[in-house]
């Protein structure tokens, strides 16, 4: 077998990847890590992190992932700071390209995660995890009594609107639409909470901020109105998007079995997918929990599905 030929590929350096590395490695498979264009994964654009057990007094998500990184580093885990463009399952040992490098693996262990869909303006990326995030369960608690915008119109932007008023003084939503997509049950139940205000026919411009003493705040956006294109500023402290997440699979189309919105598909209760040694983990598999915890969790069932399954 060839330089490029390991036991154990893992495609994705988020808490599923590095805890999937951290099994194999300490089962002696030796694995190697595609850490992909974002190294370390979702957490490392925020910044505090108090949910991850462990760390009593929270750790910011960069340092989190590095720690990660290095607990699997010393049991013989690689990175590999390349994105996999192309995969053959077809045949094992199997095949994983990165543009025109060849690797191959006796098994393979996907964590390529989901990417929360954001506006792609500038100043949101400029206030990520400083106000700015896009994920209510994760940071809703630091917004106690503050005033926060949801930007969606559908069931994950009312589930995350009416979860904030247990933290917020006051929620907004806003939506590009006149009329929501939300199913009733969930509308209703956002219609019905007096802390949320909805918004409609606006979308938003910018991102407002400041910066004192190096630390950067959001303040608040600027909506444009989406009939008369007027505009106007919000005052506001948190901004949370709620426009859908993209599940990192376009390279697995027609090779592995997905949902109809490219969530990867497992066999319930294992990290199984529909090819035998190739296994799935974390929130590229998951559209409920989405939780560091969680994705690790599933990391470690997929190390031991592999393990498991290599011996078999
Ligand atoms: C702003 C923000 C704040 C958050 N805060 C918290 C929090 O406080 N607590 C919490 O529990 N959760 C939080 N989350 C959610 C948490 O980050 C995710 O649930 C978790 O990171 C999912 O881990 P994962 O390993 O499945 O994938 P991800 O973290 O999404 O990592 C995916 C990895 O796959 C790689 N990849 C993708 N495609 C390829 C490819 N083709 N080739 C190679 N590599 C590839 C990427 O580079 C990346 O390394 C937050 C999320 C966001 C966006």
């Amino acid at each position: 077998m060839s330089d490029n030929h390991h036991k154990v590929i893992i495609i994705g350096s988020g808490p599923a990847g590095f805890t999937a590395a951290l099994y194999t490695g300490r089962a002696n498979l030796n694995p190697v890590i595609f850490e992909g264009m974002q190294p370390g994964g979702q957490l490392t654009i925020t910044t505090e992190v108090e949910n991850f057990p462990g760390f009593e007094n929270g750790i910011q998500g960069p340092a989190l992932m590095d720690v990660m990184r290095k607990q699997a580093e010393r049991f013989g885990a690689k990175s590999i700071y390349k994105e996999v463009t192309e995969v053959d399952f077809s045949k094992r040992p199997f095949t994983i390209k990165s543009y025109d490098e060849v690797y191959t693996a006796d098994a393979v262990i996907i964590s390529t995660g989901a990417s929360a869909k954001l506006l792609g303006i500038e100043s949101e990326s400029k206030y990520m995890g400083y106000g700015v995030s896009a994920c209510a369960t994760c940071d809703g608690f630091f917004f106690k009594n503050q005033k926060v915008i949801v930007v969606g119109g559908g069931d994950t932007a009312m589930e995350e609107a009416n979860f904030l008023t247990k933290f917020a003084s006051e929620v907004i939503v806003i939506h590009r639409r006149d009329e929501f997509r939300a199913s009733k049950i969930m509308f209703d139940r956002v219609l019905k909470n007096p802390k949320v205000k909805l918004v409609t026919s606006k979308i938003i411009k910018e991102v407002l901020g400041k910066e004192e003493n190096g630390r950067k705040t959001m303040t608040g956006v600027i909506l444009e109105d989406t009939k008369d294109h007027s505009i106007q500023e919000l005052q506001a402290d948190g901004l949370f998007m709620a426009i859908g997440h993209k599940p990192n699979t376009d390279i697995f189309k027609n090779i592995l079995d997905m949902d109809e919105t490219g969530y990867l598909k497992v066999k319930p209760g294992t990290t199984h997918t529909n090819i035998d040694g190739v296994f799935a983990a974390g929130d590229v598999t998951d559209k409920v929990y989405r939780q560091a915890i969680t994705a690790a969790g599933s990391g470690c069932m997929a190390a031991i599905d592999a393990e498991r399954w290599l011996e078999m």
